[in-house]
């Protein structure tokens, strides 16, 4: 089963319980998709051992040919070549490597060059520990984060439980990361900032048909907000982390709180089976 752990914003605690989750249960994978600054590890701790480089094909000009015809700037709906008199440009990091301009240039003055993008790191080969993880890391200076998280996701074993923590918000590499999983828990603050950013979310589920279901972190600090949204829009609470000095004592730490608060352990499995109870129900109808 793939569950994603997402978020309107970043720093509501995602990662937080996306680490905890995976350590409550046995045998989990942890897939760390916040490529852009992946920090499920700074909770584990673990040696990783790179597993592969991840490469886009950008375009390369051959200006001895070009013509400076614009048909490929014209082409180009990322903006990432642009055409001035006797001059042409591009833009790496705004190609989406679709290859068109090649396709549309008439004087065969655009070659495919071959970038690396980021990288994907595991846990190491000797460390038999759960969760398994697995994270992706976009290189400095790279916009593109979708071509890494595909390539992470690979590393996905049907046979296991893997809790997938996402990037924050609701742009592409949200959607990247939410195509195919079986159950979304969208994690809030309870607060007007946090109820804003937990409406996009929502919204992005829905239009996706993802089941979901909302963790309320810091409970207790904010106002009632989230809580009248999810009734409203019958949308399930399934658990509340309360405002909670030793939780945050732990987390300034860098350790999970399930490893010294061994009755959040019992919680997460609990949460674990009802949203597995609920996806088979989901199956059978
Ligand atoms: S389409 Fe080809 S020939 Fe025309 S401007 Fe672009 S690179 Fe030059
Ligand atoms: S490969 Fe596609 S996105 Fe990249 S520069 Fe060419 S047309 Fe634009």
């Amino acid at each position: 089963m793939k569950i994603a752990i997402a978020s309107g914003k970043g720093g509501t605690g995602k990662t937080t319980v996306a680490v905890n989750l995976a350590l409550s249960l046995q045998d989990a994978q942890l897939i760390d998709c916040d490529v852009e600054e992946p920090n499920c590890n700074l909770f584990l701790n673990r040696e990783l051992d790179q597993l592969t480089e991840v490469s886009s094909m950008i375009p390369e000009i051959v200006e001895e040919n070009c013509t400076y015809c614009k048909k490929c700037s014209d082409f180009c709906r990322f903006n990432a070549i642009a055409t001035i008199p006797n001059k042409i440009l591009t833009f790496p990091t705004l190609c989406h490597s679709c290859g068109g301009c090649i396709m549309v240039c008439p004087e065969g003055a655009i070659q495919e060059h071959e970038i690396v993008t980021g990288i994907i790191r595991k846990t190491s080969g000797d460390d038999k520990k759960s969760p398994e993880l697995y994270e992706g890391l976009l290189d400095i200076g790279q916009t593109m984060a979708s071509p890494v998280i595909s390539e992470l996701k690979k590393n996905i074993d049907p046979g296991k439980t893997s809790i997938i923590d996402a990037p924050p918000g609701t742009a592409c590499p949200v959607l990247t990361t939410l195509e195919d999983v079986d159950y979304c828990i969208l994690v809030t603050e309870p607060t007007p900032f946090g109820l804003h950013d937990l409406k996009l979310a929502v919204e992005v589920v829905r239009t996706l048909e993802i089941p979901h279901g909302i963790i309320i972190n810091r409970s207790g600090s904010g106002d009632n907000s989230v809580e009248e949204f999810c009734m409203n829009e019958n949308v399930e609470i399934l658990m509340k982390i309360p405002h909670d000095t030793k939780i945050a004592q732990l987390y300034s730490e860098g350790i999970p709180f399930v490893q010294e608060m061994g009755h959040w352990k019992e919680k997460f499995i609990q949460l674990y089976s009802s949203i597995q109870d609920r996806y088979s129900r989901e199956i059978e109808t």
